[in-house]
């Protein structure tokens, strides 16, 4: 027992360039100047980097690194890195290792190709890649040897982000400033920084190597684009929480290693809902570091289901009528003297800083729902939020009983108790009574307050958490500044928060919903509430364009038009892209697999009524007919429907204004797919099982 601690305390983080290797291998002042940097945000002095960059490759080299990379997330969503070795050869033919400050803070990789926006092409093509050192240096090792990542920002010549981290970033800078005007006015002179914290729990599936292998869909689009329903799916409710099967307990224990090694603290692991799904959460850190170790996370995943002849995936929807995957993105605000600002203690009625940060949320939330909807939407996501199993499209907030009271109270004169939870009796006397939460959990809310924090639960599981976390920042920082501005100018600081809270609870309360999600009735009860509802992607790309988006983003200078004008097109571009795969990939399986496996079928049905005709002895030939004539019937239609299907991506193709075009591709292009689905999906539930050219949903969800 004892040596697996010792080994899991040597392993934590071994990987990983951290404050207590910097504070070992750096000269104290440097070290100081670091922490100053790391702590307050204060610029990096270029003479310090120097130093950094020597420890830095001096440390990585000792572990076996022979190349160093920026690592960077493009608009792709997936990261990036481009490799240099440390190696500078001499005079006499041979090398040294190398690696200077100016290597360390800024990088030059070119990568045009990556989506821009029209940014590159307008402005200027160089990219750059920069140093981002609050979120440290790691090792990555695989079969290409082990190379020193550095974390970075991507921007253009002019500056513009081309990535998710440097509005992140920005985001982050911004929710603190607001967030410490707010502490100051309280007397809090201690905190000097306030920041945004993020705890990403990641659902996926694995599934068999060898069967993903035979899936097209599943290999070039993540998801399966055919698939009939199992006999058995997740109706038994056996799976979630259910025993690890061996397989996926080796994987798991493998995942939890490398993630440790990468300071990533993976800390629960389970079962979920779906059969062959399974989730991961980690222990929370600030905004910046928690994405990129998401990033990693998801690598990591993969990575390693390999290693177990499994594959990860990390789609949203990998299986229609089986639940999908998501990311809980639980988050809250502490303080660099180590408060949570949004922690309400035992009597949060009398707590009026934490209802303040409380109301900055609802107010922000309400005022940009459409830009916290937008921030979860992908065409993977399309398929979960407002199905029966993913919270619904539209953006409430859960409260829960106390807080819900005390607002009402406020509302309707002044609050002077918190609702208890008392105890709860499990009706077994040898067990203690146990102290009851203040509130139950709420599963169908989008955006539920959970204790101290604050849970949205519309993130798409494949997508980086940059996007939802900046606009979360963002937003919370524009309530945050509104609230500061009117204390700010106050004449009794008292009085006017009590007004504060009492007014944004009268006027956003409509966004706060405790009931059911799921339930139809909500849909009603939101829309009379006047709550946006933007039921797909395309429609909730807009908002990134409209004039509240600029305002509040330009305002803060975390996205400015321009920027924001780009990832529009990013975001429409990325959409179309997908789903014309989609598109292509179904017709190439229709056409080349299923059709002619159908094909096959009908055939082997026409050749055995043959040749019994042909015996001449009158035996009952009435199934072969029947399956026959029903078997041709699903193949007729099948073919219709594959030729329209092919009609309309090709119309598709042709157009030329994005946004009409991502309309056209989500109603007419997907719903000729559901078509092609439908005939293909009942075919594979009559052709005989050795024709049927792939694995089914049985095979992959239950083979492991
Ligand atoms: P719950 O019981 O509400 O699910 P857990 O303790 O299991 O809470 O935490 C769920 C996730 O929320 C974890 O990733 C955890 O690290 C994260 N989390 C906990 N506290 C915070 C916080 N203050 N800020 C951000 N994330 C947090
Ligand atoms: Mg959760």
């Amino acid at each position: 027992m004892k040596e697996t601690i010792i080994s899991l305390n040597e392993l934590y983080g071994c990987n990983v360039f951290n404050e207590a290797v910097m504070r070992e291998r750096l000269p104290k002042a440097i070290f100081k100047k670091l922490k100053k940097t790391l702590d307050e945000g204060i610029a990096l002095d270029p003479a310090v980097a120097e130093v950094v960059a020597n420890a830095m490759k001096d440390w990585a080299i000792e572990k076996g690194a022979t190349h160093f990379t920026h690592w960077f997330q493009p608009m792709t969503g997936i990261t990036a890195e481009k490799h240099d070795s440390f190696i500078s050869p001499t005079n006499d033919g041979k090398v040294i290792m190398e690696f200077s400050g100016k290597e360390l803070i800024k990088g030059e990789p070119d990568a045009s190709s990556f989506p821009s926006g029209g940014l590159r092409a307008t402005f200027e093509a160089r990219g750059y890649t920069a140093w981002d050192c609050t979120s440290p240096a790691f090792l990555k090792e695989d079969v290409s040897g082990v190379t020193l990542c550095i974390p970075t920002a991507f921007y253009s010549y002019t500056g513009e982000a081309l990535d998710k981290k440097t509005p992140l970033l920005r985001s982050m800078e911004v929710i603190s400033k607001q967030a410490v005007r707010i502490l100051k006015l309280f007397g809090n002179d201690t905190a000097s920084r306030v920041i945004a914290t993020v705890g990403a729990e990641q659902e996926y599936f694995l599934v068999d190597q060898d069967m993903y292998a035979q899936r097209k869909d599943l290999l070039l689009t993540g998801r399966t684009l055919f698939g009939a329903k199992p006999p058995k799916g997740q109706e038994m409710e056996d799976h979630y929480f259910g025993v690890l099967k061996e397989r996926v307990a080796a994987f798991m224990k493998e995942l939890d290693i490398e993630l440790w090694k990468l300071g990533i603290a993976s800390k629960t692991k389970h079962n979920e809902v779906a059969p062959a799904q399974h989730e991961m959460a980690p222990v929370f850190s600030t905004t910046n570091i928690a994405t990129d170790h998401n990033q990693l996370t998801m690598e990591i995943m993969k990575k390693v289901a390999g290693r177990h002849g499994l594959t990860c995936l990390l789609h949203e929807k990998p299986f229609e009528g089986i639940n999908g995957s998501g990311k809980h993105n639980n988050w809250s605000l502490s303080t660099n003297d180590g408060q949570n600002l949004l922690e309400p203690g035992t009597t949060p009625h009398d707590n009026a800083q934490f209802l303040v940060f409380l109301s900055a949320v609802i107010k922000a939330i309400d005022t940009h729902a459409e830009l916290l909807r937008f921030s979860a939407a992908n065409a993977g996501n399309d398929h979960r939020l407002g199905a029966n199993e993913a919270p619904p499209a539209i953006i409430s907030i859960f409260l829960g009983d106390q807080l819900t009271d005390i607002l009402e109270q406020i509302e309707n004169g002044g609050a002077t108790s918190s609702k208890q939870g008392g105890r709860i009796e499990i009706g077994v006397s040898t067990m203690p009574p146990l102290p009851k939460d203040n509130t139950d959990r709420n599963r169908t809310s989008p955006f539920a307050f959970t204790g101290n924090k604050f849970e949205f639960r519309m993130v798409p599981s494949s997508a980086s958490i940059a996007g939802p976390n900046v606009v979360l920042n963002t937003i919370v920082a524009d309530a945050l500044c509104d609230i500061a501005d009117r204390l700010d100018k106050a004449a009794d600081f008292n009085k006017e928060v009590q007004a504060i809270i009492k007014e944004i609870t009268a006027k956003h309360k409509r966004v706060i919903f405790n009931g059911n999600g799921y339930a139809d009735e909500w849909l009603v009860e939101a829309t009379k509430r006047g709550l946006p509802n933007l039921t797909s992607t395309v429609q909730s790309i807009p908002t990134l364009i409209s004039e509240k988006s600029i305002e509040t983003f330009g305002k803060f200078g975390v996205l400015s038009e321009v920027e924001l004008h780009a990832r529009y097109e990013i975001h429409l571009e990325n959409y179309i892209k997908t789903i014309n795969i989609e598109a292509l990939t179904m017709l190439d399986m229709a056409k080349r697999q299923i059709v002619p496996a159908s094909i096959a079928f009908v055939t082997e049905l026409a050749n055995s009524i043959n040749s019994i005709q042909a015996t001449g002895i009158d035996v009952d030939i009435s199934a072969q007919t029947s399956l026959l004539k029903e078997s041709s019937t699903l193949l007729g239609n099948l073919q219709k429907e594959v030729d329209a299907l092919e009609k309309v991506n090709a119309i598709a193709t042709e157009m030329t204004d994005a946004f009409a075009q991502a309309c056209y591709y989500r109603d007419e292009v997907m719903k000729q797919m559901r078509a092609v689905r439908s005939f293909a999906d009942q075919l594979e539930t009559i052709v005989d099982s050795d024709l049927w050219p792939m694995p089914t949903y049985s095979d992959l969800l239950y083979y492991i």
